[in-house]
């Protein structure tokens, strides 16, 4: 799941200061489970828009905006709306703005309603957590689960570093070395024969951007 945050209003209002004729396009996916662009704060945000002054042309909500084919079956429905419209203003994250970008034939200006933050797993209660930094070469496999690159903020691969101090670390005293919680859940499984082994830095050219993945023939 992507995680975003809306933007500020003043930053939206700054940002549509060239516009009056606005559309609204959220995401049914992660902005709705982040609260930031699903049906009520699509609501509140064209309220909040008309209170301010502009005029809300309409608005969609694609079930993933970063999925072309389901965006552009949206665009289509709500094409009338949009031919009135000066600009965009997208509830989603940076994939679905960029999304809207390229898949808008009308070439209207794009404009991002949501900063997006990282890339999380939801717990029962709906509370987001970074677990993942999307490293393209997983070590998972050789420390239990835990991943260093993403809860140590050095993303060190052979750790802990020299400033772990009982077991917290050094750049935040207030959480757990990452190192140490790698440590002690290989204990448990008696597996710390897989720290002997130092891991070689990380291939740089496996994470130059943008990547890309091309099924498509
Ligand atoms: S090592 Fe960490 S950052 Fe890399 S792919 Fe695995 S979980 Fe993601
Ligand atoms: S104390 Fe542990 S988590 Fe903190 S930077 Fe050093 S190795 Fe990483």
């Amino acid at each position: 799941m992507v995680i975003t945050e809306q933007k500020p209003f003043e930053k939206l209002i700054a940002s549509l200061k060239a516009y009056s004729k606005i559309f609204l396009i959220g995401c049914g996916e992660c902005a709705t489970t982040c609260k930031t662009g699903g049906e009520p704060e699509i609501a509140q945000l064209k309220a909040k828009l008309e209170q301010a002054g502009k005029i809300v042309v309409g608005s969609c909500i694609p079930q993933a905006p970063c999925v072309a084919a389901q965006l552009k079956t949206e665009l289509a429905k709500n094409i009338s709306a949009l031919r009135q419209a000066e600009a965009i203003l997208v509830m989603a994250c940076g994939l679905g703005t960029q999304s809207v970008k390229d898949n808008d034939r009308l070439h209207l200006a794009v404009l991002p309603g949501c900063n997006t933050l990282f890339g999380a797993v939801v717990d029962s209660q709906g509370n987001f957590y970074e677990k993942c930094s999307m490293c393209a070469d997983c070590v998972l496999d050789i420390t239990a689960g835990i991943c260093p690159i993403t809860l140590c903020p050095k993303g060190l691969l052979n750790g802990p570093c020299g400033g772990m101090d009982k077991g917290k670390c050094e750049v935040d005293k207030e959480r757990d070395c990452a190192w140490v919680l790698i440590y002690k859940e290989l204990e448990k499984s008696k597996k710390m024969e897989t720290l002997k082994e130092i891991q070689p830095a990380k291939d740089a050219k496996k994470t130059v951007k943008p990547r890309k993945l091309i099924l498509a023939k």
